[in-house]
Formats: C-alpha cells, sequence, structure tokens
C-alpha cells in the first residue's frame, strides 16, 4: 500500500508484510491501528549514529561501519555444529570478519559487492577483532537507515516479533503523525514551551540525536501528566457545585463503638476517623483516599465513617472490587454495626433474580442502611432512598460517570460524600499527582502485637529446604501461596509486555512441577488471569475453606482476600516485581496468630536487584518500598500492570518533578467549555484504564 494513504485509523494489519500471525501479535501488544503503533514508544535506544573506520575500531563498543562486502559463506561450523554466515568486509581502511549464528538466510540476503552498514559491538577472538551477529542495512542513497547508522530505538516486544519488524512498521506509519490532531490548545502548547505532538512523535521514535530524545520524550510526558491533572480539575470543579448532605458529628454513639471494640485504635486510625468525619459535617462532598497497609486497621475506620452516616439518617454504599471480598466486608462490617440495630445488607451479581428484587426494595425503602456488594449496585436497577455516603474498596479511582450514575441513584438531589479505600502504598508526594482531586488519609502505623511476617531470600541450593520447610507448615495445617512471575520469552527487556498467555503458561507449569514432583500427596490448586472472575472467585473460596493447601498464582493475588490460616508466601522469580508489589504479595499471609514466612527466589545474580532484595528482606514498611522504587524504575513497574490504573504513565516518572508541576500549574482553572476537546480526552482516559 502506498505510504500516502495510511491514516491514524488504518489497522496495522493493512500495512506491507502485515500478515494475520504479525497481526495478531500486534495486537497482544495493544496496536490494532497505527495510531496504537505510533504510541509505542521505545524503551531504550542504541547510538549508533556514529560511522565509525574499520581502522578505528576499538574493542568493546558499540558502533555502525560502512564497509563493502568482500566474501559472504554460510557453512556449519566443525566443533559445534552450528550453522554460522561469516563475512569479511571492508571500507577503504581495513578489513574486518563478521558473524553471525544460526542465520543462513543473510548468505543470501547480502552478497559480495553490497555495501552495507553494520551496526553491532566489536568484540575480540584469536582472529582480531570482529563484529557479532551485527544488524545490517544497505546503503541506499537518498533513504534513510532505520536499523543502523542511526539512534536506533528498542521497543517492548513479545515473542514472534523483532524490533526490526516494529522498526520497518514504524517507517511505515511515522508520516501519518502528521495527521494528529495535537489535542492540547496552542495557548497551552506556547506557555508550557512544548513541542508540537506530531514532531515528539517523530522525534520519539526517529531522533536524529539525544536532544530530539529529551524534547520528544518531554511533550510525550507532559501529555500523560496533564491528562491526569485535567481529570483532577474536572472532577474538583464538579464537586465544587455539588452538594452533598452535611453529616454532624455526634460524639457519644463513636465513643460507645470505639469503647465497644476489642482493641484500642491506633493513633493513625483515630488522625484518619477525625480527619472523615470532619469532612462529613461539610457541604462540599467528601472525596478522600484512606491509604493504609494489609492488616493496618482501614476497615474499622469505613466502619466508623458508615456508623455515624447510619446515626444521621443516611444510607451507605461500600463497595469491593470482587464478591468474596464483598461477603468479607459484609461478615466483618456487619458484625460491627449490627449491634447498634443497622440493617446491612448484600447485593452481588450473583445472587437469584428474587433475591435481587427483595434486596433492591429493602435499598429503596430505606429498610438498609448499609448495603456492601460489588458494580452489581451501579447498575440500573439499584435505587436508594438517601445515599450519603460511598466506600469504595481496592479502587483508587472512581471515574466522573460512576458518581454520576451515584448521584442519580441516591435518592437525593444531593451527592453522597465519598471514601476510597487502598492497601497500595502510594507515597503521599506520588498520590498527589496521580489522585490530585483525593484527598489522602494515611494509616503507617499498624497495630501493636502483631507477629512480624519472617522474610528470606532463598539460596536457589536452599530450595529443598524450603520445601521441606513448606511441608511442615502444610502438616501443621497452614496454607501456602507460591507466586509465579510472568516469564517472557523476549527475556529482560521485555518485560514491560505483559500477556495473559504467558502468565497462564508459568502458573500452569509450575502447578505441574509442584503437585506432580515435589507435593503430589497434598491438594495444589492454581490462579491465574485467564480464569474467569466468577471461578476465580470459587477458587479463592476453597482455598479459604482449607480444601487447597498449596494455590499457585499470579499476581491476580495481590488485591484484598483474607485467607487467616495461610502462613507462607512463596515468590519466585522475585527481582521481576516491584517492590511495592512483593509487599503487597507479603501482606496475603500474617493474618492471624500463626508465625508467617515469606520466601523470595530468584535466579538474578545482578548486584542491583540483589540489593533490592535485601531491602525487602530487612524492610516491613511498604511507603518505604515504594519510594524507593519510584525513584528508580516506572510506576507501572513499580506496582505492576494489573494496577491497570497506575499503568497509563508509560514515559513519565516520578523524577518528573518539573513537568507534574507545570502540568498542575496549567490544568488549574482550565475552561472545559471552551476547550470540549479536553473533556473528551480525559473521558477517553478513563476508558482506557478501565474504571469500572
Ligand atoms: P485492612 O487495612 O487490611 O483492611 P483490616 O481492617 O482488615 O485491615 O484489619 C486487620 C485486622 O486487624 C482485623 O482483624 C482487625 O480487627 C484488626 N485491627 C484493626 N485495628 C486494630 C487495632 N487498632 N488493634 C488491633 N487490631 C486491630
Ligand atoms: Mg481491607
Amino acid at each position: 500500500m502506498a505510504i500516502a494513504s495510511v491514516k491514524l485509523t488504518t489497522p496495522v494489519t493493512s500495512l506491507n508484510r502485515v500478515g494475520t500471525a504479525l497481526g495478531n501479535r500486534l495486537k497482544r501488544l495493544g496496536i490494532i491501528c497505527v495510531r496504537d503503533l505510533l504510541y509505542h514508544f521505545p524503551f531504550r535506544y542504541e547510538d549508533f549514529s556514529h560511522v565509525v573506520r574499520i581502522a578505528d575500531l576499538v574493542e568493546g563498543v558499540s558502533v555502525t561501519i560502512k564497509a563493502k562486502i568482500e566474501i559472504i559463506v554460510a557453512r556449519r561450523s566443525p566443533r559445534k555444529r552450528t550453522l554460522l554466515t561469516e563475512a569479511m568486509v571492508s571500507d577503504g581502511t581495513g578489513q574486518l570478519r563478521i558473524v553471525w549464528f544460526g542465520q543462513p538466510y543473510i548468505a543470501t540476503v547480502l552478497q559480495t559487492g553490497d555495501e552495507i552498514y553494520f551496526s553491532g559491538k566489536v568484540t575480540r577472538d584469536m582472529l582480531g577483532l570482529q563484529l557479532v551477529s551485527p544488524s545490517y542495512e544497505k546503503v541506499k542513497t537518498g533513504s534513510a537507515t532505520a536499523h543502523t547508522a542511526r539512534i536506533v530505538p528498542l521497543y517492548p516486544l513479545t515473542e514472534g516479533i523483532t524490533h526490526k519488524q516494529v522498526r520497518f512498521l514504524m517507517s511505515q506509519v511515522i508520516d501519518a503523525a502528521q495527521e494528529i490532531h495535537d489535542w492540547i490548545p496552542l495557548k497551552i502548547v506556547q506557555q508550557a514551551h512544548l513541542q508540537p505532538l506530531s514532531k515528539a512523535l517523530r522525534a520519539i521514535h526517529f531522533p536524529e540525536n539525544q536532544e530530539q530524545i529529551t524534547i520528544g520524550t518531554a511533550r510525550l510526558k507532559f501529555d500523560e501528566l496533564f491528562i491526569l491533572q485535567l481529570r483532577a480539575e474536572m472532577i474538583r470543579q464538579e464537586l465544587a457545585r455539588e452538594h452533598a448532605p452535611k453529616i454532624k458529628f455526634v460524639a457519644e454513639p463513636i465513643k460507645k463503638f470505639v469503647a465497644r471494640l476489642p482493641f484500642d485504635l491506633t493513633h493513625d486510625q483515630k488522625t484518619a476517623a477525625w480527619e472523615i468525619f470532619q469532612d462529613m459535617e461539610r457541604e462540599e462532598p467528601m472525596n478522600r483516599l484512606l491509604e493504609g497497609d494489609v492488616g493496618s486497621g482501614k476497615t474499622v475506620v469505613a466502619a466508623m465513617a458508615a456508623y455515624q452516616a447510619v446515626q444521621a439518617g443516611y444510607q451507605v454504599a461500600i463497595m469491593a472490587p470482587t464478591e468474596i471480598l464483598a461477603r468479607q466486608h459484609f461478615e466483618t462490617i456487619g458484625a460491627l454495626l449490627s449491634r447498634y440495630n443497622s440493617t446491612v445488607d448484600v447485593l452481588l451479581g450473583s445472587l437469584s433474580a428474587k433475591e435481587k428484587t427483595l434486596a433492591n426494595a429493602r435499598l429503596a425503602t430505606g429498610k438498609t442502611a448499609v448495603v456492601i456488594g460489588t458494580h452489581a449496585l451501579l447498575t440500573s436497577t439499584v435505587q436508594f432512598k438517601n445515599l450519603g455516603l460511598v466506600i469504595v474498596d481496592e479502587q483508587h479511582r472512581f471515574g466522573v460517570q460512576q458518581r454520576h450514575v451515584l448521584r442519580e441513584k441516591s435518592g437525593m438531589s444531593r451527592v453522597p460524600h465519598f471514601l476510597s479505600m487502598t492497601a497500595t502504598p502510594i507515597p503521599r508526594s506520588f498520590a498527589l499527582t496521580l489522585f490530585g482531586d483525593l484527598d489522602i488519609s494515611i494509616i503507617q502505623q499498624m497495630p501493636a502485637g502483631r507477629l512480624p511476617i519472617k522474610t528470606r531470600l532463598v539460596a536457589p541450593h536452599h530450595r529443598t529446604k524450603a520445601y521441606e520447610f513448606i511441608r511442615e507448615e502444610i502438616t501443621k495445617g497452614r496454607q501456602v501461596f507460591v507466586i509465579c512471575p510472568l516469564i517472557d520469552d523476549q527475556g529482560a527487556d521485555n518485560k514491560k509486555q505483559i500477556t495473559n498467555n504467558n502468565e497462564m503458561k508459568t502458573v500452569l507449569k509450575e502447578y505441574e512441577h509442584l503437585s506432580k514432583e515435589i507435593f503430589p500427596d497434598v491438594c495444589v490448586g492454581f490462579l491465574h488471569g485467564k480464569i474467569k472472575s466468577k471461578e476465580k472467585d470459587e477458587i479463592m473460596q476453597e482455598f479459604l475453606a482449607g480444601k487447597i493447601d498449596i494455590l499457585v498464582a499470579t499476581s491476580v493475588v495481590e488485591v484484598g482476600v483474607n485467607i487467616p490460616n495461610a502462613s507462607v508466601m512463596m515468590i519466585e522469580g522475585a527481582e521481576r516485581f516491584g517492590l511495592a508489589q512483593l509487599h503487597q504479595f507479603r501482606g496475603r499471609v500474617g493474618r492471624s496468630v500463626h508465625q508467617s514466612y515469606c520466601f523470595l527466589f530468584t535466579d538474578s545474580d545482578s548486584q542491583k536487584s540483589n540489593e533490592r532484595l535485601a531491602l525487602f528482606e530487612k524492610t516491613i514498611d511498604g511507603f518505604t518500598l515504594a519510594e524507593y522504587d519510584l525513584n528508580t524504575r516506572g510506576p507501572g513497574e513499580v506496582y505492576g500492570t494489573s494496577q491497570s490504573g497506575l499503568m497509563h504513565l508509560r514515559l513519565a516518572t516520578m523524577r518528573d518533578v518539573g513537568i507534574i508541576k507545570l502540568a498542575r500549574e496549567l490544568a488549574r482553572g482550565v475552561d472545559f467549555n471552551q476547550y470540549p476537546m479536553l473533556r473528551e480526552k480525559v473521558k477517553e482516559w478513563e476508558n482506557t484504564v478501565h474504571l469500572e
């Protein structure tokens, strides 16, 4: 197809050399149309822009040479019997030997007399200097190179796709970047000294020098951060126009409530509760995030807020991400509140039609004071009598759209107060970037008297011992989690590309190994992202009921469910996870009187990753861990992809302090009626990060 006809919406499958197979692989990377391809950013560059004379080559340096092929042959190496292609090339200043392993077709693609750019690292063997498996590209006058003699981008890949293919596709579509509409108003582009969007996209894929990469990347980072700030501003502006019911703080009942708890509240719990009570007294709707490590005691704080609202005569809705979590909340919160004659109800998707009708009726008439459920609470049939407070667990963000829905359902002309809870340790500074619209309360202090979880990095030769230990725990009646990382077939460079397929493969492999070879006599189960959520719930139920001894899983177990009887968390490929994410896994155990353990396994001997894991071994505070990682890695890697809400930051990191500040300043007071495009962009963003 002619390049000129490539549009942003053109499906990649209609590009040159993209068949069904490649089309499907691109799809796994989230690339369906030309626009997606343009937004598939390099994660690193190799600078091959300086063409070096053969006479000037030195060992150990990455270079590009421009040379003529004098001779090229494919043959079998005598000893190892592998196929190799050998060439002798010269550029007038000297000769150089080039070797490729296992790519016999090269001898037919490249021929004697061809003038070629070769890019690669110079090494030395017995015969002198050489290039091993370099990239190559024919010298064509008047056309730019894609793989050599330039700053070459390296892209996130997936099985069956090469850098060369991505670059080839990119060269076919880059002209379509001109078509991209710059969604940021010109005035702001100028105020922020940004590069036009189309230029930035060209720069990031085809940079001519380092400076272009820096300027282009800065523009694209601004885009990411600006959307976040715009969204916060939009919610702020909308909330400023809304009214919530004033829920007066009455001390007596709360004092009694606290006195009847079997423990003393921690200082942080008291502070958080106090902040929430104060918010609810105002007419402006509360919009607060309650952060606290697993087990820090957020539930009781939420229950106090709910109790306060119920006392004032309002209904409360509590939303959990899964049915099983909703049930757990129903048990704990139900037990706390029902002593005060408040009716607590559940509303789940799995209820029968009849049960749902009854539950709905109780809500609509105000008989139910507190309802706990999943997203079923947002379905059209649900109607409240006077909803005053909404509490959302383990979901950091609540969409503008969802707020509208709840307001429609609230049964009042007022909007409910809103409290969100999360166990993901997100440092305050970062939370402000991500959730600029939310006020934040943090419970950092753990309740006294907990047995700290013992964390150990286990050396490979102690694996058998670890299994023996696990067996003892199981014999004692305890249960075990085994977490598998995503093993990417393309190696570490591509770990950004997470595919469910791969997750499933690793989990099943580990499951086979453990259930057949190591623990044939105990019940092993597995859980991965490809399992439907209803089934997932069932498996977790079985684990909770003690029917499964060892659960092999992916990061899907990260969020929420309380399995008090589990005492061992074993993590394979630990170096592949962010510290905050490892901490979340660790939080799955240590939730009862039993001493719990977290065992880390790693194949990596990189010093950096061992330092990280050593820090994890001795640090129990999730915030410290998150901060450490945020300073060195992107948020997507720190918190993992399953926290999809954090993943849209592909380029920006916490170190982009200047851009964050600029984006925040320029978002303040934006007139969305004047720039409807900005509102559209925020909505589009909300759709892509899957706010549910
Ligand atoms: P999370 O923050 O993970 O939701 P929970 O609210 O489930 O934590 O609390 C974990 C456990 O700690 C619960 O069994 C709860 O009753 C208990 N707990 C909460 N606050 C305290 C406290 N101040 N002192 C002792 N135990 C507490
Ligand atoms: Mg909880």
